[in-house]
């Protein structure tokens, strides 16, 4: 390096140096006010749904979600959903973990990539600057730096998206090795700002033990008792239980954690994870959190459409008027996560519609088929008390040969249907080879599984054929879909011309193929008009529903907005279950 460069460099250095050596306080922009959510004894107690719950009180403030995930993975996009959930994506294009659609649902808003932190990002950061001599010559040790990235990080989203809260879930439980850091992080960003900034709720389970048949609150102790070894004191203590926490256990919950007995809230096991926030409204965490924030004249947040809509699905729990079958046919059966956003979707929809509904899931490996029966038998026999069939998303080629002939069924018998991204890909592979003399169409994606693929119906999206690693190469987030005039998807979209749904894709339609395809029936009826005219609908008239999409409905789905696809499916559904009771 000659010396113009090395002084050059050495500038750099001090410049970034500067940057990440300015103390956290400098970064606080004094304005936003930080809620951390925590959670004990075990995972899966619904800390994102708890979170989500808060956030939609204080829907009057600007409140930004952010889910910190102790996973070394940058985001969850490469991971299988039986591992982790569904992969939620934004509209930005971000592959985050499905808490997210929590956070949009239950709080209006289009959440960022940047609203994700995982290990992996952090220390992606951190190696990153390490390289670029910002710490050059200083050891870089877990704490303090990792704690200062996480830090730097919560504190320049709040900046950047002027929040008056930040809604912080911290990922797993406490006590996980993996997640230390971003609580360590929490207690110094609490000192940073001040106690009337920061409040922290702990979000714990209240086991009912056979035989004593009494609420303990052991548990939640020693989980408190972790987060206080930790230097974290929480405000809020929230006690998952199958039944309403009973004043004698708030008093004892309240006693070891230090707190008011009225601080401590019931997490009660809900059907619909909807009645969570009414549920803690009136267990009157705002009056808390407003307290503790000393933040006055925000009031309490419109919920009245919510709980009208609340009311139908908790009657419909109850004393159903209609209960429709809707088979989910896929192959991440092992997980109910796995599909949540489409669960909650039809939830919505159920709620509009005033109907009860029966998921039935369907492997389409279908390992129970007898061997001596056909599969068009097997699957008919299985569909035959069915309303609606939703094929959705999925790769590779396990359970691919089932799922089309699924859809071959549903077309036949005229069963309504909902293909989303894979499963619109396969009804026009189904549709090629049995209505368009085309018995050899297929979809390129099972070349790599070392399937031969003679008419490859679905191809690999221009510009994205060379591309080897996996990690961020799909074509992700939101994109304008033009929707053909007079076409059935353009009537169910209100005669909307240009609608905008989230993508996460990797094949299309083949060009090659479209007017071949067309000329047997099959209308494609949404296009994206500026990237080489990609299908992105389909449709079969003369069938009660047959729609297929590219992008993935489930995922803007809310309770007061449902969407239109898997409306106008349900409807159909309802439909079919009227002619066949
Ligand atoms: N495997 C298909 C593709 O990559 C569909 C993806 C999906 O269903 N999300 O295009």
């Amino acid at each position: 390096m000659d010396e113009l460069n090395f002084s050059k460099f050495i500038f750099r250095c001090l410049k970034l140096r500067a940057r990440v050596f300015m103390s956290s306080d400098d970064c606080y922009n004094g304005k936003s006010k930080f809620i951390f959510i925590t959670g004990g004894v075990l995972s899966g107690l619904g800390k994102g749904v708890a979170a989500a719950s808060i956030g939609a009180l204080l829907s009057r403030l600007r409140v930004i979600p952010v889910k910190c995930d102790g996973y070394l993975n940058v985001d969850p996009g490469t991971m299988n959903p039986i591992e982790h959930g569904e992969v939620f994506v934004l509209d930005d294009g971000g592959e985050v973990d499905m808490d997210f659609g929590h956070y949009e649902r239950f709080l209006n808003i289009s959440g960022k990539s940047e609203w994700s932190l995982t290990m992996g990002k952090v220390f992606s950061t951190l190696i990153e600057r390490e390289r670029q001599g910002v710490y050059a010559g200083t050891t870089i040790q877990f704490i303090p730096h990792v704690a200062d990235v996480i830090k730097d990080h919560l504190f320049k989203v709040a900046s950047k998206e002027n929040a008056d809260i930040m809604l912080v879930e911290i990922g797993g439980t406490v006590g996980d090795l993996e997640n230390e850091f971003y609580i360590e992080a929490a207690r110094q960003l609490s000192h940073i700002v001040g106690p009337d900034n920061c409040i922290f709720a702990h979000l714990t389970y209240v086991p009912i033990p056979n035989g004593v048949r009494e609420q303990k609150s052991k548990p939640t102790q020693m989980s408190v008792r972790d987060l206080n070894e930790r230097g974290i004191y929480p405000d809020i203590i929230i006690g998952r239980c199958s039944e309403a926490l009973t004043p004698k256990i708030k008093e004892k919950i309240a006693l070891y954690g230090n707190i008011p007995s009225k601080n401590v809230i019931s997490g009660l096991d809900m059907k619909s994870v909807y009645e969570i926030p009414l549920s803690f409204q009136e267990e009157g965490i705002l009056d808390i959190i407003f307290k503790k924030l000393k933040i006055a004249g925000a009031g309490s947040p419109k919920m009245d459409e919510w709980k009208r809509l609340v009311e139908i699905c908790r009657k419909n729990y109850e004393d159903p008027r209609k209960t429709l079958n809707v088979a989910l046919c896929g192959k991440y059966t092992q997980l109910e996560d796995s599909y949540a956003s489409i669960r909650e979707a039809i939830n919505h929809v159920s709620a509009h519609l005033n109907i009860a509904y029966n998921l039935k899931i369907l492997d389409t490996e279908f390992p129970s088929k007898p061997e001596d029966m056909d599969i068009l038998e097997h699957i008919k026999s299985e569909l035959a008390d069915v309303d609606a069939v939703i094929v959705p998303g999925g790769f590779g080629s396990r359970g691919m040969e089932g799922k089309i002939s699924v859809i071959q069924v549903a077309r036949e018998m005229k069963i309504p249907f909902l293909g989303i991204c894979y499963g619109m890909q396969l009804a026009v592979v189904e549709y090629a080879r049995h209505k368009c003399g085309m018995p050899l169409a297929n979809t390129a994606e099972v070349e790599s599984d070392g399937i031969e693929v003679k008419e490859p119906i679905i191809a690999f999206l221009p510009g994205l054929e060379y591309v080897k690693v996996l990690g961020g190469t799909l074509r992700k987030g939101g994109y304008d879909v033009f929707l053909k005039k007079g076409s059935l998807v353009e009537k169910i979209y209100n005669g909307a011309s240009v609608i905008r749904e989230r993508f996460r894709h990797r094949y299309e339609v083949n060009p090659l193929y479209i007017s071949k395809i067309e000329e047997h029936g099959l209308v494609f009826s949404g296009y994206s008009a500026k990237e080489d005219n990609i299908m992105q609908m389909m449709e079969i008239p003369d069938h009660p529903f047959f729609v297929g999409c590219q992008f993935h409905p489930e995922l803007t789905s809310t309770l007061l907005k449902p969407s239109p696809l898997f409306y106008n499916l349900l409807k159909a559904g309802e439909k079919r279950y009227d002619e066949r009771c």
